[in-house]
């Protein structure tokens, strides 16, 4: 029998060979040599070593409920037996979507009763852009199509996704944002280096919002994006008063409200939408990710009763993908979105998980390394310096991708971006598990210095 380490030395050699990954550096990954994940379970994946990592990441963002949910594998199993595809074409649908669109209306804030299924994340923005222009066009008012979207937001990968999304690295590769799409500044108290305190800054980004939509013509706006934090950027929490003044000055000025929950929604910050959390009344939810934990890909656009109305009305609605609804996936979502109710994780993430991960990641701000903490629920990132500073940050120091593979070395995977670190572990967690995250994450920035 050929021996573990043949076997993994065959697949990277056939990885670098094949294939092409997502947001990587292809020449340090094959330099060091890629990871072959093989199992998962619970809160921990194990790799080519055969060593338990600690998923201080929940995969990327989604894995919510862990890796070895029964459930979602029994309930895909029955629905891949039964029927493994059927589209939702042909005025034809499966049980399944129902069941999952009907779950997410009630668990939704008030108006936001109907769901558009897709596949991901991006194609979840994608629709509702598309949704946007439609509503508009019903509605007489065509010259509404400029979308408002604000720095270090992150979207998704399609051409009008990234064109939202406020990272510079992944629009110049591209020559990209498309025409149309108008940057408004991100709460980024920390990354702006400003004097203000984090409430007067975001007050400034509000004054600054609005400066830009009258300079644009209020009357050219179809909606403005936003994540309730801002996850991929950088973990970017709002200061008090800075999301409801965005939702007011959409309001304002008549601008459907779009808000990207695709890593906030199903309990990551205790509540079911963070929406709700912060009463925004959104247009538009779009999710994705935690809708499945992970386990199959769906993405879903939720809609207001008001933008369904004339879409429902107005004819032939041409938007959808070949798998739209897949029975499979929603089957998937329908098990996880139970399960994740059933065993309370929403007000366990709220009144237990949450508030003890956020007094540990309080903990890592006395770290020598560590100049700024930000977190909430079970979200939270820590900013990072070299040992002279942070004036002694350059752009090429990209500490955040140096710590994490530190802390994997110790055991746990969380994110580098930039120069922090972002965290975000499944809401299956206990209390022990976050303080080995935490002990890792510690032990890592030790060698950071
Ligand atoms: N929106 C947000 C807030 C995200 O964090 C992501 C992915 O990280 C996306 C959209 C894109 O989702 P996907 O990668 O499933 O296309």
């Amino acid at each position: 029998m050929p021996s573990v380490d043949s076997i993994t030395a065959e697949l990277q050699s056939l990885d670098r060979q094949y294939q092409i990954h997502p947001f990587t550096n292809h020449s340090d990954m094959h330099g060091t040599g890629t990871h072959i994940v093989q199992r998962g379970d619970g809160c921990y994946f194990i790799d080519e070593t055969g060593t338990p990592i600690l998923d201080g990441l929940a995969g990327l963002w989604c894995v919510n409920v862990g890796y070895n949910c029964r459930e979602i594998v029994e309930a895909v199993t029955a629905q891949m037996t039964q029927l493994p595809y059927y589209p939702s074409f042909f005025n034809s649908t499966t049980e399944a979507p129902i069941r999952v669109a009907e779950f997410l209306a009630k668990h939704a804030p008030a108006r936001l009763n109907h769901t558009i299924f897709s596949n991901s994340g991006s194609e979840a923005n994608e629709t509702a852009l598309k949704v946007i222009r439609g509503y508009w066009k019903l509605k007489g008012q065509s010259q509404r199509r400029k979308i408002l979207c604000r720095t270090y937001a992150y979207h998704g990968v399609t051409l009008a996704t990234t064109s939202l999304t406020g990272l510079v690295n992944c629009q110049e590769p591209f020559d990209l944002p498309l025409e149309g799409f108008v940057r408004i500044p991100g709460p980024y108290h920390y990354g702006a280096r400003s004097e203000l305190t984090p409430e007067d800054y975001g007050r400034w980004c509000l004054e600054e919002t609005r400066r830009i939509i009258l300079a644009e013509g209020p009357e050219t706006i179809a909606a403005l994006f936003a994540e309730p934090i801002q996850g991929a950027g950088g973990v970017i929490i709002p200061p008090k008063g800075y999301l409801s003044g965005l939702r007011e000055i959409c309001r304002e000025f008549g601008i459907l409200y779009v808000s990207d929950e695709v890593i906030t929604a199903f309990g990551r910050i205790g509540a079911w939408y963070a929406s709700e959390m912060w009463e925004l009344d959104p247009d538009i939810i779009c999710v994705a990710k935690g809708i499945t934990s992970g386990y199959l890909p769906l993405g879903g656009t939720m809609v207001s009763d008001e933008i369904a109305e004339p879409l429902l009305k107005g004819g032939y609605f041409a938007h959808g993908f070949t798998y739209s609804g897949h029975p499979s996936c929603c089957a998937a979502a329908l098990a996880n979105l139970r399960y994740i109710e059933d065993h309370g994780l929403v007000t366990k993430v709220k009144d237990d998980l949450g508030p003890y991960f956020e007094a540990k990641l309080a903990n890592l701000a006395a770290h020598p390394a560590v100049s700024e903490v930000r977190g909430m629920g079970l979200i939270g990132a820590a900013e990072l310096v070299p040992k002279g500073g942070r004036d002694a940050l350059t752009p090429t120091s990209l500490l955040g991708a140096k710590a994490s593979n530190l802390v994997r070395a110790e055991g746990a995977m969380v994110r580098g971006i930039r120069d922090l670190i972002a965290i975000s572990p499944p809401l299956v967690i206990s209390r022990e598990q976050i303080d080995s995250l935490f002990a890792s994450v510690e032990r890592g920035l030790d060698k950071l210095w």
